[in-house]
């Protein structure tokens, strides 16, 4: 059955009891046993509850997976993940990450043993048997990067990856199984914040991980009842109706997103705009191999100060200022200081005049007057200077 199809229908059978069409939300902890150790399939809501494995098999149809796990946040997903690892042993990053990933790994996981290497996506693209030695223990890879729109070469790095001994994580929140497949080019685990485009309302926090390996695949599943990173039935419920309309709201977030982005590559005020579909894109012919269209995030460099960058970020009225992604309304905001302050200190700051966009399903003409306006407060001597 085709993406569209799953997306609606697997693991989301009429419920047998009533025949309702919508997957109940199993607002329970426990289930009842007949005598001892006999039941239906589900014993505590920790390990197992009905709404959350609706969520689970059709997440996991939908990466082309054998095993789904649903967890309480992104994050949820990356720390247990990163169970798989032992403090000692070497995890090579690529070096433009998520700011709550660099958190975790470099604040919290560092302290504990682990190694961390980070590399930049050119590295990784260009030499990546280089940059994984023998005896690597876990490749964590994210694409397209966040907040600087790089593009990671998945097939390549999991070839080196693996005849290096390790595994490949890759993050693929920006692009959702509808654009790319990671499992399909070689990684051995995908994983989601469920947050962003798969909840696709900005109503519920969740992640999700999926494999086809069954070793990984059995250890997960031990790890996310063990660590109990779990979601609620009802966020459960939320993400799984999101995932409903995944394919057309992401057909409109790429398509306003080309609009959005085409404007700002002919703007005075606006000196660089990292978008893979352009063909000016560093690895735009990655991007162009690797995913069916290039997704709904843009950031771009201002031409001006951080403190024109501000005054542009008070101004839209259809894009609001916020943090996070993915929601059908458009966001806009500064990674310096927001999502990525935490960054601030490592080696790979992101730049003072750079912008994130998370382009919504709005109008895109709408999109484009607003950002029209709010771009006339970078000061024309400015846009002059930079050419
Ligand atoms: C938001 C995000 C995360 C973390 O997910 P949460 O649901 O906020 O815990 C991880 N990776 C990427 C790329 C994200 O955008």
């Amino acid at each position: 059955m085709d993406f569209e199809t799953r997306a609606i229908h697997d693991g989301q059978e009429p419920d047998p009891a009533t025949g309702a069409v919508s997957v109940p939300i199993y607002q329970t902890s426990t289930y009842i046993q007949e005598g001892v150790g006999e039941h239906k399939g589900y014993v505590y809501s920790r390990s197992r509850n009905p709404t959350r494995v609706a969520l689970e098999e059709c997440l996991a149809s939908l990466e082309g997976a054998e095993h789904g796990l649903a967890f309480s946040s992104g994050m949820g997903a990356t720390t247990t993940i990163m169970q798989l690892v032992s403090p000692g042993q070497r995890v090579v990053c690529v070096n433009d990450v998520y700011g709550g990933t660099y958190r975790l790994f470099d604040k919290v996981l560092k302290g504990h043993g682990y190694g961390f290497e980070y590399v930049s996506v050119d590295d990784l693209n260009e030499r990546p048997a280089d940059v994984v030695p023998d005896g690597t223990r876990l490749v964590w890879l994210e694409t397209p990067t966040n907040p600087l729109m790089n593009v990671v070469d998945v097939r390549a790095v999991a070839e080196a990856a693996h005849a290096a001994g390790a595994i490949v994580v890759c993050d693929a929140t920006f692009t959702t199984p509808y654009l790319q497949r990671p499992l399909e080019q070689g990684a051995d685990i995908v994983l989601h914040s469920t947050t962003k485009y798969l909840g696709g309302h900005s109503d519920v926090i969740g992640g999700f991980a999926a494999t086809s390996d069954p070793e990984l695949g059995e250890r997960l599943r031990f790890l996310q009842n063990s660590l109990g990173a779990v979601p609620g039935p009802f966020d459960a419920w939320l993400v799984l109706r999101g995932v409903k309309t995944l394919a057309v709201r992401m057909r409109q977030h790429c398509e306003n997103a080309r609009r959005v982005a085409a404007f700002l590559a002919e703007h005075p005020a606006v000196e660089l705009v990292r978008y893979p579909g352009l063909e000016s894109h560093p690895q735009h012919a990655i991007a162009r191999a690797q995913m069916d269209d290039f997704g709904g995030m843009i950031s771009f460099d201002l031409a001006g100060s951080r403190d024109d960058a501000f005054a542009v970020l008070r101004s839209t009225k259809v894009w609001r200022l916020g943090e996070s992604l993915g929601g059908v309304e458009s966001l806009i905001e500064h990674p310096g200081l927001m999502t990525h302050a935490s960054t601030a200190d490592s080696p790979f700051p992101v730049p003072e005049n750079l912008v994130r966009l998370s382009v919504g399903i709005e109008s895109a003409d709408d999109l484009i007057a607003d950002l029209e306006q709010a771009l006339a407060q970078v000061p024309a001597a400015v846009r002059a200077s930079s050419g």
